[in-house]
Formats: structure tokens, C-alpha cells, sequence
């Protein structure tokens, strides 16, 4: 007999609007797999209980009650970096973390939002050409991966949004965080013929959600020698990737990004090796 308990984990959720997250079940589920009991709990500032507590307070709380890792979500990404001990290289860059592993007392941050889609875009379309690709949106989803997109190597990044200051802006912080000038931003007018001229195209705008029907753009201006990649998860099979995949497109649903930045994350808390196909089905299990 086995005389060893089985290493168990707490982990947490701090942001608002969190009922909805299919990450808590996620790590709970791969956590039991590997033979962890993990508790996984969402800790939602909106909530009665929580309602008063710094971002700071909870933080600290969590550290006393020994948890091993927390994700941070809107409105605290930003807020929590300057809160850590160490934060890596790519959550400095782009100056947001969704992911504080806590190891001996010490805080840790990293953005797997960036991660996880870089490698999503790398499994599902190893070889496309990212010479030139524009990005849809530029809000915060858009933030991670405009950063993706320039870590992967992609030579010309046109970030387009209807707020075209907002679009400006990202582009301006991609541009110096990375010393290069692979971004510019602007808004919508002509955004078809930028992706016809494009390899590329991301939707990272909520059109294409049950709420948001639609598409971002009019997708006649794709042909079969573009990637299209959507952000967009429920549905899985959007409106914009069925009309990608009618005219000849290579495509990439947001699931991806979903279930990977979960993998990362799972890596980064326990410091175990995640299994990313078994994530996956629980991830579409939960759907
Ligand atoms: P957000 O509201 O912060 O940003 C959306 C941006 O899109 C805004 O800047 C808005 O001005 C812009 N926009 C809206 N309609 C547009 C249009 N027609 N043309 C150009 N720009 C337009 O939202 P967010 O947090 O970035 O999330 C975007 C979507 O990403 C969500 O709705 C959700 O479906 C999806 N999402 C995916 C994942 C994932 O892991 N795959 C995770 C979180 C959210």
C-alpha cells in the first residue's frame, strides 16, 4: 500500500462575471485525472462576499491560504502585474498576466492567453505564411493576440477596430514593447481589401456569438490562400469559419486558444505536464 497522500491542489479565479468559465471545471477534472484532488474556485469581486476586497487583499489571502495558483481576468490583469515577485518575459512585454503560479510564499505571472493561442495557431496551422495578417478587434482578447501573432513571427500586423483610437493604440504598444514597427492600427474603412491583400485574418471582435450574430467583416473577399482564425467559441463553428471554410480557407476556431491557455496554466500551477487531448474533451463536455 501506498502510504504517500496524493499531492492535492487550491487554485482560484479572481475577475468579475465568472459563472459562465469553463476553467475551473477544467482544471478540477485534469487535476483528478492525474490523481490530485484540485479545488478550483471562482472568486468574483461582484459577488456579496467579495465585494469590498482590493485586488491586493486578495491576493494576499490567497497566499495565507496556501493556494497554489490563481487566474486573473478582467478588470485585474493589467493591475496585478505590479503586484508580483517575478513576471515572465511575455506578460512583461505586453504588460498584463492571467497567470499567478504560487510556489514557497512567491508569486509568479505569466499570460497564457498569448501562449495558448501562439500554440494553438502552431499545432492546427504550422505552415501557413504569416507575412502579412490583420486582426479584427483590439479590445482584450485582441490585446494577447496582436502580441501572439508578433511572437510567432508574423511580418506585417494591420489591427483593425471600430474604435480606431483603440486599434492605435495597440498597435503602438505591440510596436514598442517588441522594438519593431510590425503594427499599425486603424479603423474599419477597407478592412476587405487589407485581408485580399492579406495571408492572414483574425476575428478577435464578439460578432459571430449567439448574442453577436454576424461577421466582422463581409467575408467575400475571401479566397482559398487565406488562414482565418476566430476567437469566438460558442459557437465553435461561427458563421465567419463556415464561410471561410465554403470558399477553399484554411481555418482555426477559438477552442484553441480556450482549452491551451487552460493547458499553460495547469503547467505553470502544479508544475505537471497537462494532457492537452484530454482538456479538450472536457472542454467540449462542457459545452
Ligand atoms: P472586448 O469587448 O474587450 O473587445 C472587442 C473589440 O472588438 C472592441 O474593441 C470593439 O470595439 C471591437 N469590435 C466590435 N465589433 C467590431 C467590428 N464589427 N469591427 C471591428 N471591431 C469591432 O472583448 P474581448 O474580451 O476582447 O472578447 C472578444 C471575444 O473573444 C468575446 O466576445 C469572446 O467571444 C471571445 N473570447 C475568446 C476566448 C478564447 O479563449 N478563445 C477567450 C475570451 C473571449
Amino acid at each position: 500500500m501506498n502510504a504517500t497522500p496524493a499531492r492535492s491542489f487550491l487554485l482560484g479565479l479572481i475577475g468579475t462575471d465568472l459563472s459562465l468559465s469553463r476553467t475551473p471545471p477544467l482544471h478540477e477534472a485534469e487535476g483528478l485525472a492525474q490523481g490530485h484532488p484540485t479545488v478550483y474556485r471562482r472568486l468574483d469581486v461582484l459577488t456579496e462576499r467579495l465585494k469590498d476586497r482590493t485586488l491586493s487583499e486578495m491576493l494576499s489571502s490567497a497566499l495565507d491560504m496556501g493556494f497554489d495558483g490563481l487566474n486573473i481576468t478582467h478588470p485585474f490583469k493589467r493591475e496585478v502585474v505590479a503586484m508580483l515577485d517575478e513576471v515572465d518575459p511575455v506578460a512583461t512585454r505586453l504588460g498584463s498576466v492571467n497567470t499567478v503560479a504560487i510556489r514557497d510564499g512567491r508569486t509568479f505571472g505569466y499570460n497564457t492567453d498569448v501562449t495558448g493561442y501562439a500554440r494553438g495557431l502552431a499545432e492546427q496551422l504550422p505552415d501557413v505564411s504569416k507575412r502579412s495578417v490583420v486582426q479584427v478587434g483590439a479590445g482584450g482578447v485582441g490585446n494577447a493576440i496582436a502580441f501572439a501573432l508578433a511572437e510567432a513571427g508574423v511580418e506585417e500586423l494591420q489591427i483593425r477596430d471600430v474604435d480606431a483610437g483603440r486599434a492605435a493604440e495597440l498597435a503602438e504598444n505591440l510596436n514598442t514593447a517588441t522594438g519593431t514597427s510590425v503594427a499599425t492600427g486603424s479603423g474599419p474603412d477597407g478592412v476587405e481589401d487589407a485581408i485580399a491583400a492579406a495571408d492572414g485574418v483574425v476575428n478577435a471582435t464578439p460578432l459571430g456569438m449567439l448574442s453577436h450574430p454576424g461577421t466582422s467583416f463581409d467575408t467575400s473577399c475571401l479566397t482559398p490562400v487565406h488562414w482565418v482564425s476566430d476567437v469566438v467559441y460558442m459557437p465553435v463553428s461561427t458563421q465567419l469559419l463556415q464561410e471561410a471554410e465554403a470558399a477553399g480557407c484554411r481555418t482555426l476556431n477559438g477552442t484553441h486558444m480556450a482549452v491551451y491557455q487552460a493547458v499553460d496554466a495547469f503547467e505553470h500551477f502544479t508544475g505537471l505536464p497537462a494532457d492537452a487531448d484530454r482538456m479538450r474533451e472536457t472542454f467540449y463536455s462542457l459545452g
